[in-house]
């Protein structure tokens, strides 16, 4: 990630100067991005350049380039689109054009440019990058330029790309600027198509987009919880041997099925490039007329068009955008002759620096593998989360269910599922994809109702299909949740029950587990999900109904357990707090001179601060793991009080600011202590507000991120238990009560955490992972996102050089 250790001016001598422009289709974060490299690139001693109109403003040069300061880039965040225009320039595409605008760069004195967009505008960048030298001969030879104007870039133009595009399209890189908020739109619109359609029966047909690239169709086929997807890169049927090439009759028999089952809505997802086996392309018209004619269904089509390409960005596009912004230039910096443009990307969670041109060739190849129906190798050149992602989608639908099917009964396992703690976005979803991925494999999912003291009063009922239909999109807990907690044994894990929760007696637990013949046990909550994992494993000695395999899926707002980079939850809590602090921007700025103190959740742990501030633009983040005192807030002051009188000193107008407070930043410098010392230390230059967001955070919808996280680690969660016990049947210890046969384990890998780290799915034992955890502060001791302070305060102008600014 960037480092920002050094803001000295980076380079000595000559400032560099960096154009910046956006090309392509738009897609929303490119503002993100821009206003990060901006402000990056004056807090390192350069120069930015803004070049209007994409390409175009290259070629045309004159107004279209512009230096850019501090204030052009302020309120970008929230702003969708790219505010320095794009387009699709065919001047470009000629020797003649680039020649002008290298004409217009060199009388600019730009040295590095900084492009952001899709594989095409990234093409064009090399083209222009490989052709340099010959352009400015050309251009001196001809006397357009003198030979000392373009002395320090004669050689070579460094040139860096960002990829923004909708699509999700790029080889090399796991996600693209804009894809995520595009899911976004989809998923509201398809969220909304759904109520209509669950009231008359009905059936959708929708269209998204993406020519070359189902990534769009697929998250979003997983994440509204559609019946069936078409793809580029996958054409149907998926059974070739039962159908052959008549696609249309495996759909009809999916959707019937589906009905049978008692769903009242039929929702099929078509990519705008969707093709059959033999490279005739489906249409959403096309199938809307099939599921008309066969199966009689009320049918619309609803093409999305460009309400996909965004608007205000979702949180994961203002981060991935502002960090992917600051490593720009930090490589326009290391970047010496001879290095190949290159392109930042993002693996495992990861920035990378890939070169650009091997991951434009890779990206044409998916075209070209297609187009030779060669569709194992289309996929294969997909990342490997996408063919992951795809097989969870089929597992977890009906299409693999079949309730005829007798289950292997040795294999067969009863699997229980509770949810524990405050409800986190995703919880739902992820219980409907393990409770139907156990139905589709003969396992028995058995839903527990209320936590562990619902468990206790026998709240406890078989999972049907049709049970969980809906669940994907629904916020809250539909099981019930509470924070009651088992009560650790003498010399258990140390705990004690928080809020409104007590202990319940685990000799209880136990006994009803039993009764109800658990074999397995999954887990859906967030810290206290991991102490009461933990307790119960502590107990196995004592009660034989805890020698089953366990595992925890993290679901909490504050994603604060330890062993995974992510919880379900975070990310819809994050896009509220985005959501909620755009309007108090708003209103922030609108009065000039407010500073508002926003109070956000997360315990402990400062993610959603942090995250939130970065995504935000806040000026400045406090958090438990930093803590708040006297000093810390002395500097604050007297920055907030240099700023507005810098703005009232050069005649700008005063910039609203949000400062992200996390609820347990410090029990005496609370929300409302803080915005008081700023209001009465602001002295009329500034005034302060509080704003604290409490329960909206765990917001309504889940994200479509929280949808696809929780399916991805359900599906993980079921083959893990299914491995688990299998395991545990074959070893030689057995269940002194139940005997041999019977899952009974004692092994310490056998009761885990499920979790994401960088682009890997990884389980740790909890007993492991409580080496690495602070059960007294309920977090982690280690944080992937602990860095990203750094960068609040760099783009927010906390840490600067005067002189050069
Ligand atoms: P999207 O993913 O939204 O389609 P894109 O960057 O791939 O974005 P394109 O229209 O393919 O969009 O390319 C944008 C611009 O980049 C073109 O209008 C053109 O100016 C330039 N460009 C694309 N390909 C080339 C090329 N081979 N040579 C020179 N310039 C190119």
């Amino acid at each position: 990630s960037a480092s920002l250790g050094d803001l000295s001016g980076g380079n000595a001598g000559r400032r560099k100067r960096i154009g910046i422009l956006t090309s392509g289709g738009d897609s929303s974060g490119m503002n993100a991005a821009v206003r990060s490299i901006t402000r990056v690139s004056l807090q390192k001693g350069c120069i930015p350049y803004a070049i209007y109109e994409g390409y175009q403003g290259l070629v045309d040069g004159g107004q279209y380039i512009k230096e850019l300061g501090w204030e052009d880039v302020r309120g970008l965040l929230s702003v969708g689109g790219t505010s320095i225009g794009t387009a699709r320039c065919s001047d470009f595409r000629q020797r003649e054009g680039r020649l002008k605008g290298v004409y217009n760069l060199i009388v600019n004195g730009i040295d590095a440019l900084v492009v952001i967009g899709g594989d095409g505008s990234l093409t064009g960048a090399d083209m222009l990058r490989g052709e340099w030298k010959g352009l400015v001969d050309e251009l001196v030879a001809t006397g357009r330029v003198k030979a000392e104007e373009c002395e320090h870039l004669r050689e070579e133009l460094t040139i860096v790309g960002l990829v923004g595009s909708i699509d999700n399209d790029m080889a090399l890189t796991d996600i693209t600027i804009g894809a995520v908020t595009s899911l976004h739109r989809i998923c509201e619109a398809a969220d909304n198509l759904t109520s209509t359609a669950l009231s008359h029966q009905r059936a959708f047909v929708i269209e998204v987009m993406g020519r070359h690239c189902g990534w769009l169709g697929l998250m979003a086929g997983i994440a509204v919880g559609a019946d069936w997807v078409f793809l580029p890169e996958r054409p149907p049927p998926l059974d070739e041997g039962k159908y052959g090439d008549d696609w249309q009759t495996e759909m009809c028999d999916i959707v019937k099925k589906y009905r049978k089952h008692g769903n009242r809505k039929t929702l099929v997802i078509v990519c705008e490039g969707a093709i059959d086996r033999q490279l005739n392309p489906i249409k959403a018209d096309n199938v809307q007329r099939i599921l008309t004619d066969r199966l009689g269904l009320d049918t619309r089509v609803t093409c999305l068009g460009h309400i996909q390409r965004g608007g205000a960005a979702c949180a994961y596009d203002r981060f991935l955008a502002t960090v992917q912004g600051a490593e720009a230039v930090e490589a326009v910096l290391r970047s010496k002759p001879g290095t190949p443009a290159i392109m930042i990307g993002n693996s495992h969670n990861q920035m990378t620096s890939v070169p650009l041109m091997e991951a434009v060739k890779l990206t044409h190849a998916v075209a070209e593998a297609i187009k030779k129906k060669d569709f194992a190798r289309a996929m294969e050149l997909r990342d490997p989360e996408f063919t992951a992602l795809y097989n969870a989608f089929l597992h977890s639908t009906i299409y693999t269910f079949d309730s005829a099917r007798p289950a292997p009964d040795v294999e067969r396992l009863r699997v229980g599922i509770i949810h524990t703690g405050a409800p986190a976005g995703g919880m739902n979803a992820a219980t409907r994809i393990a409770a139907r991925l156990c139905l589709n494999r003969g396992h028995v999912p058995i839903g527990i109702r209320n936590g562990f003291s619902g468990l206790i009063k026998d709240e406890v009922f078989l999972f049907e299909w049709h049970h969980t239909i809906g669940w994907q999109v629904r916020g809250g807990s539909e099981l019930g949740t509470n924070r009651d907690h088992p009560q650790p044994l003498p010399g258990g894990p140390k705990i004690s029950p928080k809020g409104d929760g007590g202990f319940v007696d685990l000799g209880l637990i136990a006994y009803h587990l039993q009764k109800h013949d658990i074999q397995a046990l999954m887990i859906i909550g967030g810290f206290e999900g991991y102490t009461a994992q933990l307790t119960m494993t502590h107990a196995r000695a004592t009660f034989p109904a805890f020698c089953i395999p366990m595992v925890q899926l993290p679901a909490t707002v504050s994603n604060n357990v330890p062993g995974t980079d992510y919880s379900i939850g975070s990310d819809t809590a994050l896009n509220a707090i985005v959501e909620a602090c755009d309007r108090i921007k708003l209103s922030a700025n609108a009065s000039r001179k407010r500073v508002f103190v926003v109070e956000v959740q997360g315990g402990n742990c400062g993610y959603l601060a942090t995250l939130g501030g970065l995504t935000t633009g806040a000026t400045t983040v406090y958090i438990p793991e930093d803590g708040i005192n006297i000093a810390t807030l002395q500097q604050d002051i007297q920055l907030l009080l240099k700023r507005y009188s810098d703005e009232d000193r050069r005649g700008i107008p005063n910039e609203g600011r949000v400062i992200l407070r996390s609820e347990m930043a410090s029990s005496t410098y609370t929300t409302e202590v803080i915005s008081n010392i700023l209001r009465t230390e602001g002295k009329g230059l500034f005034d302060s507000r509080t704003a604290v967001l409490g329960h909206l955070q765990q917001g309504g919808v889940p994200s479509p991120m929280d949808r696809i996280r929780a399916t991805r680690l359900a599906v993980n969660c079921i083959n893990w238990l299914q491995h688990a016990a299998s395991e545990a049947r074959t070893s030689l210890t057995h269940n002194p009560i139940a005997g041999a046969g019977s899952v009974y384990t004692k092994d310490p890998a056998h009761s885990a955490t499920i979790g994401i780290v960088g682009a890997e799915i990884i389980f740790t034992p909890v007993e492991t992972s409580y080496k690495d955890a602070d059960v007294k502060t309920r977090r982690g001791k280690h944080a992937w996102w602990r860095e990203q302070t750094k960068l609040i305060r760099v783009l927010s102008k906390y840490e600067y050089h005067e002189d050069e600014q």
